[in-house]
């Protein structure tokens, strides 16, 4: 999990809606809501420190931070990135961050940084983007979506991975409404911020259900300021009542109640999951079940992610399994309640219950199912958000790396997948272009999907021979998967921290 800073010197033009500026990345990855960040930490503040003496132009920086408004004179800019920040957890559901240097880079590497990787595409009945970084402030995540041509795009709203964050600063909330505005994103409609890792308001612990929902209100109260309608969270797992999952569902529901009387535009979306188990969410029927509790039933919804769902046994291949999909949700949990979606290729099997996103076309899902996605009618409108990885990968699906042996991040991949899945409304299945694509994407998703097969077989002989204990029984009947729950046995802590990574190389967003 790496961290990448760079200062980049850039011209600005500051007269166009849809070719903005680069990705505005500024000050510091925790920095999420444009507020300095108090954490008092040894590792913060030593890490802090390395910061200032590695970049200079901290007035500068400012520049930024200020809506793009339209004119014809151009003018520079010094933007500093901290992009795609990632942390580790620690043992005890802290967080260990990593610190990687980079050097200052040449003039033409910064000129190639500075363009934006694709135009957005105007009229599309498709609205296709990302969940892109908002390090720096939250008004950089709008910018960021720009950068890769896209309409619709998800964010953190503050730090994921921890519970206290300073308050949203009023110029990133200013700056936020400002950007949205100049580059023609409606937020009320195409914005939909994820929610935090920690948050599990299906713990039923007094105190663990209060920090739960003092949180998730204050995303909530967030998403309100910034004029955001739609919010995508976790639904929590059923440990804390001992797997009895009508209970739990019973105290997530009721904590979302609470939480739409306290607040009165936003709409909550159930994410589905693909961990089965104690996880809810797993099934289409725990989001129904959720939904009949909710007072408001326009304050509620569901974010239904492609990957999770495949994962979770329900099919999107071919158009007759996708449409019995589709059907399925509409008959169960009711498709007005479909309010965005994750689209992500899966590199685990069907119904493996692992969470592992893939690239479009590259994974188990495959390119058919994106084709069958882009053309539903009943998905036109919506967020359709992609959590795909951002690994550069050649043809044949090797990673690619720099000369010091670091794996290289290209943000290009979404501009190019957002393209593709618009590209592909309409298109012929049967065409030698769809085919190509369809080969060259599965060609490079390749040794991804046999590793991911062959570590699938390995657990489940493994868990074979385990389940001959009678002590490993308990647990497998218990309904617990995954990698870290599994070796957490009764540790609800450590099963709470797993809600968004059920194991180290998942990397569910
Ligand atoms: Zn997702
Ligand atoms: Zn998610």
């Amino acid at each position: 999990m790496a961290r990448k800073k760079a200062v980049v010197k850039v011209e600005v033009a500051e007269d166009s809606d849809l070719s903005p500026p680069p990705a505005g990345l500024l000050k510091e990855e925790s920095v999420v809501n444009g507020a300095v960040d108090e954490d008092k930490s040894a590792g913060r503040k030593k890490r802090k420190r390395t910061t200032k003496v590695e970049t200079k132009d901290e007035e500068v920086i400012e520049e930024d931070v200020k809506p793009i408004v339209k004119g014809k004179k151009r003018r520079k800019v010094e933007v500093k990135g901290i992009e795609n920040v990632a942390a580790e957890e620690g043992d005890e559901g802290d967080v260990v961050e990593k610190k990687v240097k980079r050097k200052r880079k040449t003039k033409e590497e910064k000129e190639a940084e500075a363009m934006p990787l694709a135009v957005r595409t105007v009229g599309h009945k498709l609205y296709i983007g990302a969940h892109v970084s908002s390090a720096g402030g939250v008004h950089n995540s709008v910018v960021n979506s720009v950068h890769i041509g896209a309409n619709a795009f998800a964010l953190f709203l503050k730090s994921q991975r921890k519970w206290a964050n300073p308050p949203l600063a009023a110029e990133a909330l200013t700056t936020f409404h400002g950007n949205c505005k100049s580059h023609l994103y409606d937020q009320a409609k195409h914005v939909v911020p994820h929610g935090s890792y920690l948050v599990n308001l299906a713990h039923i612990d007094k105190t663990r259900t209060e920090q739960a929902y003092d949180s998730f209100l204050d995303d909530l109260q967030r998403c309100e300021k910034l004029g955001i309608r739609l919010y995508n969270f976790h639904p929590g797992v059923a440990n804390s009542t001992g797997g009895d999952r009508q209970a739990a569902i019973a105290h997530l529901a009721s904590n979302l109640n609470r939480a739409h009387k306290a607040t009165s535009t936003v709409v909550t979306l159930l994410e589905n999951m693909a961990a089965g188990g104690n996880v809810l969410g797993s099934t289409f029927e725990d989001l129904r079940d959720t939904i009949a509790l909710i007072d408001d039933k326009g304050r509620v919804g569901v974010c239904l992610d492609t990957c999770h769902a495949f994962a979770a046994g329900y099919d999107f291949r071919t158009p007759e399994a996708f449409k019995a999909t589709v059907d399925k949700f509409d008959a169960t949990v009711g498709i007005k309640y479909l309010r965005a979606m994750h689209i992500n290729d899966s590199k685990a099997p069907f119904d493996s219950h692992r969470d592992l996103h893939a690239n479009v076309g590259t994974g188990f899902l495959g390119l058919r199912a994106f084709h069958n996605i882009v053309n539903e009618p009943r998905f036109q409108g919506l967020p359709l958000i992609l959590e795909t990885p951002l690994e550069s990968r050649d043809e044949n699906g090797a990673l690619l790396k720099d000369e010091k042996g670091k794996e290289i991040e290209d943000k290009g991949i979404w501009a190019r997948e957002i393209k593709l899945l618009e590209s592909m409304v309409g298109m012929d299945t049967e065409s030698e272009d769809f085919l190509k694509q369809e080969r060259a994407l599965a060609k490079r998703g390749e040794p991804e999907r046999k590793r991911l097969t062959d570590q699938i077989e390995k657990k489940r002989e493994k868990g074979e021979k385990k389940a001959k204990s009678p002590r490993k029984r308990q647990v497998v009947a218990n309904g617990k998967k995954g990698k870290k729950v599994e070796s957490s046995g009764e540790n609800d802590e450590a099963a709470d921290a797993s809600l968004g990574e059920l194991s180290n190389e998942d990397d569910e967003v």
